[in-house]
């Protein structure tokens, strides 16, 4: 095992990793910006490093800082949570450089994934079904033209570097293409350098279920259910939930046996998450994030698994001693993302919180790095922390939501918690009939003014 991990992270996910660190017996390092002196996983780690200015890229994403960070405090592991470096295959190679662990896949696994042409050829090879479209890059305007002839109209343009929803366009018609394509080429070069670009067919009202996988690296791998992500504003998700109200156990077996033996296959290492569409009873691959993912949570409270405990075992060379017998799902999990944000125009609201009650109670999580008196930083993400909730059925699990976001008390900044407490009313949200633009459609018609 370890004896010594930095966290190159923060907020939430820093926290997150260091409670399992501490329930393992493992040091903890933590690293922190100028701008996170103050920060809780700072003050709770055993040591901790200045690594750089206020800026992501000054900091959390200096890898000579890190590396530098390493050798000062003797770590032997870096864990790097979700973004930031996680899913930089360059940064566990130069880790595995100078003798220190990624806490992650192999970096093979994390290009192959990142790149999502190649993904999706994977997945296709390894028999997980995929959306139609192009089998590579669009070259031409005129080979887009022809694909989506082939295709049928609507589609999707997609940046083969993408992420976070960036360089996507749905295009409706030939009329429409030319300005897309300019479009999506434009903004995927600014955001990830690169302008490859892909096609699918346009799914009008699916669903997102992503599918929760662990593996040792040799051989061994399960998967842990899965999530359903459907609620989303601007391909960002909002609102998670597990199981989803769509899919039966016939349904959830085959799909979940068909991602674990495809990690089996290529003997995938750590934590995953397999994500598709759910159309009309058709699973269609979209991408695979090879960390952990914000919305882990949701598993580990139907599951009772501790994934991060479970990613760092494997991690350190330990066999997967779960089989996919001994993965039993009881009841039903919620997770909320509760941002510093106004709730109707969603601008960020970083500041100091002057109050701050989370509510406890059976059943209730919440993974948060704030406290009373802190102040937010306007240079990251806008999380302020999650809300899980769990019950014995959706039915418990929405009554329980509702009490404890009427509990939850964040005063100085605002927050998109009355977006969460008008959704855990909303019909189409109790009898769980939803999918991907729900929730664009319901702010669109103003839902959460009325
Ligand atoms: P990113 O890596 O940028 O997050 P994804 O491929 O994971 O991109 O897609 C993000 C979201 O975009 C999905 O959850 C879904 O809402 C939407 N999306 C992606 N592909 C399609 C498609 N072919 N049809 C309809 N919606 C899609």
């Amino acid at each position: 095992m370890f004896d010594k991990i930095l966290i190159a992270n923060r907020g939430e996910i820093a926290l997150r990793v260091l409670r399992a660190c501490k329930e393992l017996g493992i040091a903890t390092v933590a690293v922190h910006s100028t701008a996170d002196e103050d920060a809780m996983h700072v003050r709770l780690a055993d040591e901790s490093v200045c690594i750089g200015p206020p800026p992501a890229k000054d900091s959390y994403l200096n890898i000579p800082a890190l590396l530098a960070a390493c050798e000062i405090t003797g770590a032997d592991a870096v864990h790097p949570g979700y973004g930031f470096l996680s899913e930089n295959a360059r940064f566990a190679e130069i880790l595995a450089e100078h003798n220190v662990h990624f806490i992650g896949p192999r970096p093979e696994h994390i290009r192959l994934m990142g790149d999502k042409i190649a993904a999706k050829r994977a997945a296709e090879q390894l028999g997980i079904p995929t959306v139609p479209g192009s089998e590579g890059g669009i070259g031409s305007d005129e080979e887009a033209r022809r694909l989506a002839g082939e295709t049928g109209f609507p589609v999707m343009v997609k940046a083969a570097a993408g992420g976070g929803g960036r360089g996507m366009k749905v295009i409706r018609s030939e009329a429409d293409l030319p300005s897309a394509l300019a479009m999506a080429r434009a903004e995927s070069k600014a955001a990830f350098g690169d302008d490859t670009l892909y096609l699918e067919k346009y799914l009008e009202r699916p669903r997102h279920i992503e599918i929760q996988v662990l593996g040792d690296g040799k051989g061994r791998a399960i998967h842990l259910g899965e999530r359903d992500c459907s609620l989303q504003r601007r391909h960002q998700k909002v609102w998670e939930e597990g199981p989803s109200p769509a899919l039966n156990t016939t349904a959830r077996d085959a799909i979940g046996e068909t991602v674990a033996r495809a990690m089996r296959e290529i003997k995938y290492l750590g934590v995953g998450t397999v994500e598709f569409l759910y159309d009309d009873g058709a699973f269609h691959f979209i991408e695979m994030n090879t960390r952990i993912q914000v919305e882990h949570p949701v598993t580990e409270m139907i599951t009772g698994i501790d994934l991060i405990l479970e990613q760092i075992r494997v991690a350190a060379g330990n066999d997967l001693q779960l089989g996919q017998d001994g993965v039993k799902f009881h009841g039903h999990a919620i997770e909320c993302r509760i941002n510093a944000e106004n709730a109707v125009s969603f601008r960020p609201s970083p500041g100091k919180i002057i109050h701050y009650h989370p509510p406890g109670g059976l059943g209730v999580r919440v993974d948060s790095a704030v406290y009373h008196g802190y102040a937010i930083p306007p240079f990251y993400d806008s999380l302020v922390g999650k809300l899980i909730v769990h019950g014995k059925t959706r039915v418990e699990c929405l009554m329980r939501l509702r009490r404890a976001l009427d509990e939850f008390v964040i005063d100085g900044v605002e927050t998109n918690l009355p977006l969460f407490r008008a959704l855990a009313q909303e019909k189409d949200i109790i009898d769980g009939d939803y999918h991907i633009h729900w929730l664009e459609e319901f702010l669109a018609r103003g839902g959460l003014a009325s």
